[in-house]
């Protein structure tokens, strides 16, 4: 391996290569990129893809619009097809309180032209007939969200940063970080050194221990989310698209020929990436309820990973005040693939330009939960 380096990314997951492909492009020198395990094992292999712009802040919203352009333009960068799928993210509000918080997110989200509509009971039960309507007060669609494959994304920033010159090493564990007089000197793995001025969290659940080795707390935490996937089962002829019952912080979306549920997300953090039955039962129960029909449908498989957590759920984004050269890219919660290109631009920009010129991300800063600066959302109920 390398001894030296200008940038050290630590971790190989949807931002990691994101961020090193995006250096890269910026010219910013020798780029080593350093993964405990296979590049995507972690968070990104166990995501469900979702994109969507119907987000309730702002700096979210702005995140999501950026990520777009590559999405869209994807195959022509990468040579790639992201599998990208504009099926539409339909959120269903059951109390006077979610309509009031949909109402806002609708008003913002149009500031920013997204085509976003705000739908009565009737209007969805009449495009989307197999939805248990009872308790549906309303709801807001956007048809360019959808879904896109993980590890098609992954392999286009993997491609495209060797591309590019970054040296990628799989099975590469940082077990520490080396600074000196509140700057960053490089990082260690168990037989080798590699010297840096620069080296990247990007660790995904694990953001909180690769901070510890350089005396730096992450306030992120993993928690964990349970998915299941029923056998091939024949909703509609219609395009099916990712319905969020906001009240249940459950959704669903189609799955090749299945459907995908999502279980629930852990209250404790933890690294348990099992699944067990009472999480199916919950996904089930919650199926059934609102998509009556799927009593006739059958889990045919299941499986478990990490939200990374911070405590007002919004990324956690920059450079760090204590330690020179340390640059943070943690916190996604349930969005970090969708906004990992605009993670890795934001990100480049700040290490090569010594700013992020195309999203302010000042917000982002770790200094905000010292300050008590969190980013409030309307309603944190759903999570993604
Ligand atoms: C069930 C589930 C569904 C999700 N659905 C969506 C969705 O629909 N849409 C969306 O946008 N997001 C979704 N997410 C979130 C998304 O998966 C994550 O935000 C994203 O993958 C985070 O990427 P990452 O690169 O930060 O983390 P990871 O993919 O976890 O990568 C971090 C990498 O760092 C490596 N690492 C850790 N420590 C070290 C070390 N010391 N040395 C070297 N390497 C190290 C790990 O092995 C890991 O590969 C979902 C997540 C889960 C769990």
């Amino acid at each position: 391996m390398e001894k030296t380096a200008e940038v050290v990314i630590i971790g190989g997951g949807i931002i990691g290569v994101s961020i090193a492909y995006h250096l890269a492009l910026k010219k910013a020198g020798r780029i080593l990129l350093l993964e405990k395990g296979q590049l995507g094992e972690g968070s990104t292999s166990r995501c469900v893809g979702g994109i969507r712009t119907q987000f309730s802040t702002e700096i979210n919203i702005r995140f999501s619009l950026e990520s777009l352009k590559t999405f869209k333009r994807f195959k022509e960068e990468f040579g790639i097809n992201p599998e990208f799928k504009e099926v539409g993210y339909l959120f269903l509000a059951t109390t006077e309180s979610e309509m009031d918080v949909f109402k806002k997110n609708v008003m913002l989200q149009k500031k920013f032209n997204i085509p976003v509509e705000f739908l009565n009971p009737s209007e969805i039960s009449q495009r989307w007939p197999y939805l248990r309507m009872d308790d549906i007060l309303g709801g807001t669609f956007c048809p360019k969200d959808g879904y896109a494959g993980p590890s098609e994304v992954l392999s286009g920033f993997v491609a495209g940063a060797k591309r590019e010159g970054v040296k990628i090493y799989e099975g590469k564990e940082v077990t520490k970080i080396l600074s000196a007089e509140g700057k960053i000197q490089g990082v260690k793995t168990k037989d080798e050194e590699v010297s840096a001025p620069v080296v990247v969290n990007a660790g995904g659940p694990y953001a909180a221990s690769i901070g510890e080795m350089v005396g730096v707390q992450i306030p992120v935490k993993p928690l964990r989310r349970q998915i299941f996937i029923t056998a091939p089962f024949r909703l509609s002829a219609q395009t099916i698209p990712l319905v969020i019952d906001f009240h249940r912080g459950w959704y669903f979306r189609q799955e090749i020929d299945g459907l995908l549920l999502s279980g629930p997300l852990d209250s404790e953090p933890s690294f348990n990436l099992n699944t067990d039955y009472e999480a199916m039962a919950e996904a089930s129960e919650n199926a059934m309820y609102r998509v009556p029909v799927l009593e006739k449908a059958r889990i045919a498989r299941g499986w478990a990973g990490l939200y990374e957590i911070t405590p007002d759920h919004h990324a956690v984004l920059g450079k760090v005040p204590e330690v020179e050269g340390f640059i943070l890219a943690n916190g996604f919660s349930g969005h970090g693939f969708q906004h990992s290109p605009a993670v890795g631009k934001l990100i480049a920009e700040l290490i090569v330009d010594g700013d992020a010129k195309t999203i302010d991300i000042s917000s982002l800063s770790i200094e905000r939960f010292e300050k008590g600066d969190l980013i409030l959302e309307p309603m944190t109920a759903f999570k993604e």
